[in-house]
């Protein structure tokens, strides 16, 4: 039984959240709520929104919490009957976590827990320097770690709309992961306190990182 699996992934930027996200999704049925790819489809657009998120993303700051938490508001209510959800990126501080209850209570959902990828920061800044992300898909690869193959939203034929994701820039990235250790790392304990604390060492290669994804998922049911 996968149907209606909610789950979040937590870790720092660069800990292989949105890498391993497709796999994910694909493999239990559930619609992907990124916060940052929905704030990054808002720049693109240009929306009021996403002019707005540009302020504080350039930073490396967090969108404010009453705009985040509307944004994920309207993605809920668009789900489709029998899909889980996989929370990548969101909740990123307490105030966005105890947001998120009441909304999966009154779809009558609840989260069946919390996957943490651990990563040291001198792992991530190095991830990060070599980040590009497809422009039409968002799906992120590596120039040393995982470079393009085959585009798996098939898109583009030879990965033509790879881009340096702006805020992948070594300040900004240093900027991030203070904001990731002040607002975001409490959420670790404030789920463990919940008893929805799953933890996974985010090293290694792609294949041995999403085996024991599938495992702590699996875990989860
Ligand atoms: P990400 O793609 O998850 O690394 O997010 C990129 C940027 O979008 C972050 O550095 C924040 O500026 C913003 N962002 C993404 N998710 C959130 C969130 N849940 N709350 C506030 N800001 C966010």
């Amino acid at each position: 039984m996968t149907d209606n699996l909610n789950i979040i992934l937590l870790g720092a930027p660069g800990s292989g959240k949105g890498t391993q996200s497709k796999y994910l999704c694909e493999t239990y049925n559930l619609a992907h709520i990124s916060t940052g790819n929905l704030f990054r489809l808002n720049m693109k657009n240009n929306t009021e929104l996403g002019k707005l998120a540009k302020t504080y993303i350039d930073k490396g700051d967090l969108v404010p919490d009453d705009v985040t938490i509307n944004m994920v508001r309207e993605q809920l209510a668009m789900l489709e009957n029998g899909m889980g959800t996989l929370f990548d990126g969101f909740p990123r501080n307490t105030a966005q976590a105890d947001a998120l209850t009441p909304l999966l209570d009154d779809m009558s959902r609840s989260l069946n827990g919390t996957i943490h990828f651990k990563v040291d920061d001198e792992v991530i800044v190095g991830r990060l320097s070599g980040r590009l992300v497809c422009k039409e898909c968002e799906v992120p690869f590596h120039t040393t770690f995982n470079p393009f193959q085959t585009c798996p939203a098939n898109k583009c034929s030879n990965g033509e709309y790879l881009y340096q994701r702006e805020d992948d820039q070594p300040e900004t990235v240093r900027a991030r992961l203070r904001v990731y250790h002040k607002q975001t790392e409490p959420l670790i304990e404030y789920y463990s306190n919940k008893d929805l604390l799953t933890e996974i060492d985010g090293t290694g290669g792609l294949d041995v990182i999403q085996s024991r994804l599938v495992g702590a998922v699996d875990n989860l049911k």
